[in-house]
């Protein structure tokens, strides 16, 4: 009876997880969408408490008490901007539950132990296998999170052989899972599962350290898949249908939005997942030629208020600067003087997917202006002015223009092509990827320097003249 209730508890959160993803995928749906997420979770917790809780009830509660003071206070206290290193460290917490759960499983028989041989044998493969994803996952995402935090520096560390030493270190994993798997007595187990541990622990560091910074927003997403594979092999481990459900939804949501994210940056997904396999070695850039002009506010609220086509391109400066709501001030201004104003998102604009989006619309600017880059690109030709807000990397015309350029091949947008080029930054440093802008030195670009807010508060006064 217990269990007849649990499984239609576990799949009522199931449909629930599945309605928040679907409810994710676009902004005017997106709140309910994380709504149906807490509720599903909601249910899942109480319903395993009560399947599980037994006497363990006391320590878990006491833990997860700990666990929701820190979330609520860790929410409270992030930026925006710091939300990729964020997810990179829970990730690592997937990542080093699972590895705990599987070792602690393998020790005390007891749980979740098989009757027969054959079924102990497919229960150790989930115990092996939950170890070794998870073990990649974790350093993994410890090594992505130093990255995002700027503790170590974004260029790929390249080591001499590195993808035999990947090969080597997965064999070696293939072959103590043999071990394993034949192992007479469980201290030749354990000491295998311990050693594949270790290995698996520095394939994890080695592969993200592997990719460059432009390509960390597929890394971050790579290790939200590895997470949910981490956790459906986990729940197969528990025999808990829910953990298997919800592991697959996110590490198959990871997947293609890793995908998507590759294709948006004209990446190769194998050479992204394989730890930057065909990473360029040579990054010998074209040199830049022309002349940096500065421009005063007075003379791009003069340009914007003759315009009848505008396109205001935000990065991730934007969000540093939390010039967002200044934006949409001035957009509603010009809207209603007659000019065409429209937004354009590059899929990796910020430092996380969605962060434009997830900005504008806090800032209430309509949905409908909000234009993908496949969507615009073809209509700076015919616009007045391009306004961008902290970007830089999105809009490097080297991307396509230079070979050797870290970012060659990226699909960005291409404000160029408009009449006149607004930059607002505050200096004439690079981006994320850490590569100079040919865009800065063009003929119709015009550079508005100084921080994102002072310069559009200062905009808007003068618009509102
Ligand atoms: P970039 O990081 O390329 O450039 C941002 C620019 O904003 C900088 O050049 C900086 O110039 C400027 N800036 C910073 N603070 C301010 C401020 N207060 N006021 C005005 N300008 C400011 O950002 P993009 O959005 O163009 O590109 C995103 C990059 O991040 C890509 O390389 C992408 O691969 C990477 N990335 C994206 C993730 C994602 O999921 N979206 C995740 C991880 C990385 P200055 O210092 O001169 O002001």
């Amino acid at each position: 009876m217990q269990t007849g209730i649990g499984s239609i508890a576990y799949l009522a959160a199931s449909v629930l997880f599945i309605l928040s993803l679907r409810g994710l995928s676009h902004p005017s749906t997106a709140r309910r969408g994380n709504l149906y997420g807490v509720a599903g979770m909601a249910i899942a917790i109480v319903t395993t408490l009560w399947l599980n809780g037994g006497e363990a009830l006391p320590a878990v509660a006491a833990l997860m008490a700990i666990g929701i003071a820190g979330g609520a206070i860790l929410a409270r206290r992030v930026e925006m901007t710091q939300m990729p290193q964020l997810v990179a460290a829970l990730h690592s917490f997937v990542g080093l539950a699972a590895v705990l759960v599987a070792i602690a499983s393998y020790l005390s028989p007891a749980a979740g132990a098989e009757s027969d041989s054959a079924a102990q044998s497919v229960h150790n493969v989930e115990i092996y296998l939950g170890v070794f994803i998870g073990a990649v996952t974790f350093t993994g995402s410890i090594a992505a999170f130093l990255k995002l935090q700027g503790v170590v520096g974004g260029k790929p560390l390249l080591l001499p052989m590195r993808h035999t030493l990947n090969l080597v270190g997965v064999f070696a994993c293939i072959a103590l899972g043999y071990v394993f798997l034949t192992a007479p007595d469980a201290d030749v187990g354990i000491s295998s599962l311990l050693t594949m541990t270790v290995i698996a622990a520095l394939i994890g560091v080695h592969l993200v350290m592997a990719i460059g910074g432009a390509d960390m927003p597929v890394v971050v997403s790579m290790l939200n898949s590895y997470s949910g594979w981490a956790a459906a092999a986990t729940g197969f481990m528990l025999s808990n249908d829910l953990l298997i459900v919800t592991g697959a939804l996110v590490g198959s949501s990871g997947a293609i939005l890793s995908y998507i994210m590759c294709r948006a940056m004209n990446r190769k997904f194998l050479s992204v997942i394989l730890g930057g396999f065909g990473t360029a070695t040579s990054t010998a850039s074209k040199t830049i030629e022309g002349e940096v002009a500065p421009v005063t506010v007075d003379e791009v609220g003069s340009l914007l208020r003759d315009a009848s086509e505008v396109v205001i391109v935000p990065g991730y400066g934007m969000a540093v600067a939390q010039a967002q709501a200044t934006i949409s001030e001035i957009t509603k201004k010009l809207r209603s003087k007659g000019v065409n104003v429209r937004f354009g998102i590059h899929p990796v604009a910020g430092r996380l997917p969605g962060h434009m989006n997830v900005l504008l619309a806090e800032a209430k600017v309509p949905y409908d202006i909000v234009l993908e880059m496949d969507e615009i690109n073809d209509d700076f030709s015919n616009t007045d002015v391009v306004l961008v807000i902290g970007a830089n990397d999105i809009v490097n015309p080297g991307a396509l223009e230079d070979p050797g350029s870290p970012i060659a091949g990226m699909p960005v947008l291409e404000v160029w092509k408009a009449r006149t080029v607004v930059v607002s930054k505050r200096s004439m440093a690079a981006g994320y990827a850490g590569v100079d802008n040919p865009l800065f030195y063009k003929e119709n670009t015009r550079m508005l320097f100084g921080d994102a807010k002072g310069s559009v508060d200062a905009l808007l006064s003068h618009l509102g003249a």
